[in-house]
């Protein structure tokens, strides 16, 4: 059985003057530069687990989220808070 892994991989502003300073959070599969919704993401990026999409909703893209949610049955960490 193949496990998809997903990751969590930033949008940056480095036009803002922040090379990490982090607009919004992708949904990539595996180690994809391609997010979910087809936002292309630089390989510099910052990334963390997929586990953590659940703790700043405010900075996750939206359309990722819908889709993650499609391709996950369940939301890792939804049942610890
Ligand atoms: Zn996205």
């Amino acid at each position: 059985m193949v496990i998809m892994m997903h990751q969590m991989r930033a949008e940056t502003a480095p036009a803002a003057g922040d090379p990490d300073s982090v607009v919004s959070w992708h949904i990539v599969r595996n180690a994809d530069l391609t997010a979910l919704c087809g936002k292309e993401l630089s390989p510099a990026a910052p990334v963390q687990d997929a586990t953590r999409w659940t703790l700043d909703p405010d900075h996750n893209c939206h359309t990722c989220g819908a889709l993650y949610l499609r391709e996950t049955p369940y939301l890792p960490g939804e049942h610890t808070g």
